[in-house]
């Protein structure tokens, strides 16, 4: 009889399937097979999966091969936590990606090639059958772990962040690898990219850093701000004007045709000067229409291409490093991905309706994962303020919202205190000397306040007095006066974790879900957070900062 998924193999794992055309994803158990050929494998503990418009084709069996269950995802990148006995490229501990193939022959031409994305084996991250005896099928990156033969996994840059980075497993490749195989890489040459969704914005994003001169094709006015102020293109061309048409045709040498639906190709091949190249690289379901007279009395070329192979991929990567390319995505956590899939959905790209789309990543670690939220009222905090004058007139607290002002002129918050003036909501309910303590926070810090502190862990060793600041001088948000977290805070709501581990004196930052900061934790024994405007030096005359949704949370079983 046949073994449950779960019961298959010894490598126990856990992710999110689809179980029918629905393409609802649920939990699901399974395991993944340790191979015959274990001693060439990476055993990889996923930390962010993107979610591609491949994922959401395949959950719902739209291209009618999907063998359920699936479990989608193939741009993850993950840290490795074993490695087999002929492994010499990883070690435990290293970041590393695996993109859209797991597997292809080894022995072919192709593969010889190093282009084993079109290995007639090629063995792709999901939906797929490893060759040999056993089957065993493949299962994708909305899970805890994978184990991958180590040809097919790359080296993760270190400056590349593993959770906006990740969409270039897919989207990265896909545009970069024709643009180097069709020659479409020379400086000052005119590249198109026709369709803005996701692909099409890392394509902009890639030719500029070639040194290409990019102009988005759309037909989407309301596009154009987005191609040229956010992603830095040199122009827009919209389709639908036909003088503005009139005037571009013949000027493009290079065409990438990201486009997924049914479209002209006329226009395009139009566009094109003599000896232009058009690329496709969207996979509309039917055929399009080709004219062949522009192509011969042009001698233009239409081209395809699909991914790249392993070594061109690290290529890709290494270069996005060395490029900050990233790409602009929304953390979501993985509960989320039912909803992330249904906007993915709508906004699916069209030539009619291009649309861009936020890459979509969820990450498996959450700040606040493994920590439980506790009570939190006004019992819990009380209000430093100048002795001076009364609470209401330096502290609000209306719709949820705490609001925190003081002016440079102000009195410290006692009579004897040596300090500069402070407005700070101090949470003595939770005072700490041990474990491990979360503060969480929506924040915000008005244009024009600088020189303050707005965050704290109080409690340090001598001569220190804090653990932490966070500080914001001239529209940064530093630590304390060094380190820039965040170049441009003022004016904008942005969530803060602060998670400080008092047994392994650590404390780390995250701004809007991401990792900004590690830093030694100073001693003390005595801590607790506060949140509010504390002058520090070169202060404004005016300090302000508002709050809403604190909490503070400890880590379980502490
Ligand atoms: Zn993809
Ligand atoms: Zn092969």
């Amino acid at each position: 009889m046949a073994k449950s998924p779960e019961e298959e193999h010894p490598q126990k794992a856990f992710g999110w399937a689809a179980r029918d055309s629905s393409g609802i994803l649920s939990p699901f158990r399974f395991s993944r097979r340790c191979r015959e050929n274990a001693d060439d494998d990476v055993t990889i503990k996923v930390l962010f999966c993107g979610v591609c418009h491949s994922d959401l084709h395949s959950a719902k069996n739209e291209w009618g091969f999907t063998n359920f269950p699936v479990v989608p995802g193939h741009e993850i990148v993950g840290v490795v936590t074993h490695t087999g006995n002929n492994v010499e490229k990883f070690k435990v501990g290293d970041r590393v990606g695996v993109g859209v193939i797991v597997g292809s022959c080894m022995k072919c031409d192709t593969c010889q090639e190093d282009l084993e994305n079109y290995c007639p084996q090629v063995i792709y991250t999901y939906n797929s059958h490893h060759h040999d005896h056993d089957r065993t099928k493949t299962y994708g990156g909305y899970s805890d772990m994978i184990v991958v033969h180590h040809r097919y996994v790359l080296r993760f840059p270190d400056n590349l962040p593993p959770d906006a980075g990740a969409p270039l497993l897919c989207a990265g490749i896909t545009a970069y690898s024709p643009m180097k195989y069709y020659g479409m890489t020379e400086p000052g040459k005119h590249l198109g990219v026709a369709g803005l969704g996701g692909l099409g914005h890392i394509t902009v994003k890639i030719g500029k850093a070639f040194g290409l001169k990019v102009t988005v094709i759309s037909s989407s006015p309301a596009k154009e701000d987005e191609a040229i102020k956010t992603l830095g293109a040199d122009s827009f061309l919209l389709l639908s004007d036909p003088a503005k048409l009139k005037e571009a045709m013949g000027s493009m040498d290079y065409i990438i045709d990201t486009v997924s639906a049914v479209h002209a190709l006329a226009p395009l091949i139009g566009l094109l000067k003599l000896n232009g190249k058009l690329v496709t690289v969207g996979l509309p379901d039917k055929p399009l229409e080709l004219p062949i007279f522009p192509l011969v009395l042009g001698r233009k070329l239409v081209g395809g291409s699909d991914i790249g192979g392993m070594k061109e991929t690290q290529e890709m990567l290494d270069f996005c490093a060395k490029h900050n390319i990233t790409s602009d995505i929304e953390l979501i956590r993985m509960d989320y991905i039912n909803t992330a899939m249904e906007r993915l959905a709508k906004s699916d790209v069209s030539f009619l309706h291009v649309l861009l789309f936020q890459a979509l990543v969820w990450g498996s670690h959450v700040p606040t994962q493994g920590f439980v939220s506790l009570p939190f009222n006004r019992s819990y905090y009380h209000i430093q303020k100048p002795y001076d004058v009364p609470e209401n007139q330096r502290y609000s607290f209306i719709n949820g919202v705490h609001k925190c002002w003081v002016y440079s002129t102000d009195k410290p918050h006692t009579t004897t205190s040596q300090t500069l003036p402070r407005t700070e909501i101090a949470i003595q309910g939770y005072g700490y000397s041990s474990g491990v303590w979360e503060f969480e926070a929506d924040g915000y810090v008005p244009y024009g306040t600088s020189g303050v502190c707005i965050m704290q862990v109080f409690g340090a060793t001598a001569p220190h007095a804090t653990t932490l600041m966070l500080r914001v001088y001239n529209g940064s948000l530093t630590y304390y006066r060094e380190t820039v977290l965040v170049p441009d805070i003022y004016d904008k709501w942005f969530k803060l974790n602060v998670i400080h581990d008092v047994d392994a004196a650590k404390v780390k930052v995250y701004i809007d879900g991401r990792l900004k900061l590690e830093a030694d934790g100073r001693g003390g024994t005595s801590h607790a957070f506060k949140c509010g405007v504390y002058a520090q030096y070169n202060d404004s005359c005016y300090m302000e900062s508002r709050w809403k949704h604190i909490k503070v949370l400890r880590k379980c079983g502490h």
